[in-house]
């Protein structure tokens, strides 16, 4: 039988609270005893006394060991109430990094299950399009269509292992190396090798003009806009618009992607950005994904020194900011 960490938890944590209580309460008892005994030693010693106390003497010596009573019942509830504080505290903590133990274990399993199945599928595609081609004689035609779907496979799996090797990168202290860039080449590269894969995908770039080069790191750069638009792409119906706009306000860059797909609820807004986290619902379940693209450009964005942003689009779908 295997016994989940969650199980063990909960288990220690049971034991510990039900311990205290036992604690508190022989506490309690052990101080009613001596409270009941000392009443009874009391009465005997003024029954034997005879006339020679008075009554008043009497009740003051029951008072005093009434209040004494008191006190400690007192300090065991004001004890008691703070040491469960302090326990349900640690306990609360413990239960959590538990939970985050459980919950990374959980994703790197599935990037592990996920990375597989995405270096599987296009190598797999391009070994059956090189077999058809190198077995048969076909026509120009179909020829051309199989070079481009292998072209595709190709396109996917560098950009696969450039996020890996980037991801690999940015874990050891990477810093970026600003050079002068021309946005707008980079972008419409990135959106041309996006339509590629995506034959459907509406990408609608809006540059301005004569828009001066951004300082910034090339590769970084790249993949920021790469892993944007490859999310507003796939997790939108097909065809439907995707909008890269770039500005340039107080000095600052400002890019934003917006898409009108399947959002992002507020709650998961923060966790997206997480290694490895997916959205665990079946629409995100049947797109292909590592779950490293956000983690990318979110430590890339902030090697520069900037922010990002999500938020929802109107009606529906997602806006993400970025500011450099
Ligand atoms: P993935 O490889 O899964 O796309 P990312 O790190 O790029 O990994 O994104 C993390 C998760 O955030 C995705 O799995 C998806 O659930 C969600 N997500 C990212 N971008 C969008 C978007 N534009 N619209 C809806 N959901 C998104």
């Amino acid at each position: 039988m295997k016994i989940s960490l969650k199980s063990i938890s909960r288990l220690v944590i049971g034991y510990m609270l039900v311990a205290f209580g036992w604690w508190a309460l022989h506490q309690w008892n052990e101080g009613h005893r001596l409270f009941e005994t000392e009443k009874a030693l009391l009465e005997t010693r003024y029954e034997s006394a005879g006339t020679n106390q008075t009554q008043q003497q009497k009740a003051e010596a029951y008072k005093k060991i009434e209040r004494r009573w008191q006190k400690q019942q007192r300090m065991v509830l004001s004890e008691g109430i703070f040491l469960t504080l302090c326990l349900a505290f640690g306990l609360w903590m413990i239960n959590r990094a538990a939970n985050r133990e459980v919950m990374l274990a959980k994703q790197r399993r599935n990037f592990l299950l996920s990375i597989t199945h995405e270096l599987k599928s296009p190598i797999a595609a391009l070994q059956l399009t090189l077999e058809t081609i190198s077995k048969r004689e076909l026509k120009r035609e179909t020829l051309e269509k199989l070079c481009s779907n292998g072209l595709r496979d190709a396109v996917r799996l560098q950009q696969l292992v450039e996020d890996l090797l980037l991801a690999a990168r940015l874990e050891d202290n990477w810093r970026p190396l600003p050079e002068p860039l021309d946005l707008e080449t980079i972008v419409r590269d990135c959106a041309r090798s996006l339509q590629t894969r995506f034959p459907k995908a509406n990408i609608r770039i809006n540059v301005p003009p004569n828009f001066l080069p951004v300082q910034a790191d090339k590769p970084g750069l790249t993949a920021v806009v790469q892993n944007l638009l490859e999310n507003a792409i796939k997790y939108s119906p097909d065809g439907e618009t995707v909008e890269f706009t770039a500005e340039k306000t107080n000095g600052k860059l400002r890019l934003t992607v917006a898409d009108h797909g399947i959002g992002i609820p507020n709650d998961q807004k923060n966790a997206v950005f997480e290694k490895f986290y997916r959205i665990g619902n079946e629409e995100v379940r049947k797109t292909t994904g590592t779950g490293l693209g956000l983690y990318i450009v979110k430590q890339v964005v902030s090697a520069h020194g900037g922010t990002i942003t999500v938020a929802d689009n109107h009606p529906k779908g997602t806006v993400f900011t970025v500011e450099i």
